[in-house]
């Protein structure tokens, strides 16, 4: 599997860079955002480098569905499933992602507000 030296999320899906996982299986690693933007802010990343959304294919078909149903799961313990929360996904430059590795943020514990900046 391709994994660039220098990107941070393989890092941590590998165990390189330590992080007290929030929920984790053989395909997804989920960790508290370092600068959190709410109250709960969590990142749920595939152990698979995809620069971004835009790099899956047909064959990540599984991954990106895994991923789909864990999300709300995971929301739900950290205790986000009575209020609800969102998923943001930012993809490439105009979508605000900053680190290329495909991720998910979870966000709650407060009202999101829409639309976003
Ligand atoms: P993006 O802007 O690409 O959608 O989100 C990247 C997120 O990763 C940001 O919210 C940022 O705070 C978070 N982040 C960047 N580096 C690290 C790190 O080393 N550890 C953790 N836990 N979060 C990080
Ligand atoms: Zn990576």
């Amino acid at each position: 599997m391709l994994m660039p030296e220098d990107c941070i999320f393989c890092k941590i899906a590998a165990g390189e860079i330590p992080v007290k996982p929030i929920y984790q299986d053989d395909q997804l690693v989920a960790f508290a955002d370092i600068n959190p933007v709410a109250p709960q802010h969590v990142l749920v990343i595939p152990r698979k480098h995809l620069s971004s959304l835009a790099e899956a294919g047909e064959a990540d078909k599984a991954l990106l569905g895994h991923a789909m149903l864990m999300l709300p799961k995971i929301a739900a313990q950290i205790g986000l499933a009575a209020d609800g929360f969102r998923i943001v996904l930012n993809t490439g430059k105009n979508g605000g992602q900053t680190v290329m590795h495909l991720h998910w943020h979870i966000l709650g514990g407060r009202y999101m507000e829409w639309p976003p900046g």
